[in-house]
């Protein structure tokens, strides 16, 4: 682990000499955070975490809480159900397209894009006594290990001027992926966008998945073995939209990445590893946060087709 924190002090000083990128200005709210920001965390199968950099810094999870939420679909309304709906291909399109559905389905292509993470939304359903949106901040807490919260203004910033999701959540309803819930179902997607965490919640999360479902701290399963599987092989091919191939390429382990510049990675059976840096390229990934998982799974020799 030692040896671990030197190589985060390397990248973490290599990275804060790339200054490209922008904020998500498209959510107001995002364009308040401060861009000189950098974390690197690292949590394995058995629990230990290191951290580097702003390791308490605050930022919304974003797109890093799709495969979650896909995961939860798959627990709750089972693997036919969800996939009825939405596909497992590789768009090849950005994010937040808005006309690719598959030709002849017009399922969203994969879960880990809005389309297909907004229809999973609306297949999350209430349970007596607790409403989805607290079902779901359940759910981020204890793949964290501990109680998160919503970010209120990140959260209405985006509900106000989200005019695309609201257009993408329209079409899904008229192809039937989703019913007449387009509002809840928009609200729930935001919301799962705007919980804060640090990069020491974001690296349990991943080391979860990591650890076939299994939280390391608490021990607590999660998500079955099975669709655990599913969440990372999605990851591997759509977790990072259109530039998937030369992450594939280059870094060699599942990952996903959020507009707020968070991102992260699996490497199966060993660590999560997470990295929160807000200027982000023209794909949404954090462009020091590429860099420095690049770096990290290539000196720990961790591509997992090594
Ligand atoms: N909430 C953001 C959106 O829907 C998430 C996008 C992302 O992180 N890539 O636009």
């Amino acid at each position: 682990m030692s040896e671990l924190k030197n190589i985060f002090e390397r990248i973490c000083s290599q990275a804060l000499k790339i200054n490209d990128g922008t904020l998500a200005r498209y959510i107001p709210e995002l364009a308040n955070v401060n861009p000189e920001q950098f974390a690197i965390a690292a949590m394995t199968v058995e629990g230990e975490c290191i951290s580097y950099g702003d390791d308490k810094s605050l930022f919304t999870l974003q797109s890093t809480s799709k495969p979650f939420t896909y995961g939860f679909a798959l627990e709750e309304r089972g693997e036919e159900l969800v996939h009825s709906k939405i596909g497992v291909e590789p768009s090849g399109e950005a994010f937040d397209s808005i006309i690719e559905l598959e030709k002849k389905t017009h399922r969203p292509f994969n879960p880990m894009i809005n389309s297909g993470a907004i229809a999973i939304a609306s297949m999350i359903q209430d349970k007596a006594n607790n409403v989805r949106e607290e079902r779901v901040l359940n759910l981020f807490s204890e793949l964290a290990g501990r109680q998160l919260d919503f970010n209120r203004d990140v959260f209405l910033s985006e509900k106000k001027t989200a005019h695309r999701n609201r257009a993408i959540a329209h079409l899904l309803r008229h192809f039937e992926v989703i019913g007449d819930d387009i509002e809840e179902s928009l609200d729930l997607y935001f919301k799962q966008c705007s919980i804060n965490s640090n990069v020491k919640d974001l690296a349990a999360m991943a080391a979860t998945l990591a650890n076939n479902g299994v939280q390391p701290s608490s021990k607590k399963r999660i998500y079955t073995e099975e669709n655990t599987t599913r969440m990372i092989s999605l990851m591997f091919s759509c977790g990072m939209y259109d530039s998937v191939g030369t992450w594939a390429y280059t870094v060699g382990i599942p990952a996903k990445s959020g507009v707020s510049g968070a991102i992260f990675g699996v490497v199966p059976g060993k660590m999560g590893i997470a990295c929160f840096s807000p200027l982000i390229d023209s794909h949404g990934h954090s462009l020091k946060g590429v860099y420095a998982i690049r770096e990290l799974t290539k000196q720990l020799g961790m591509n997992i087709f090594k």
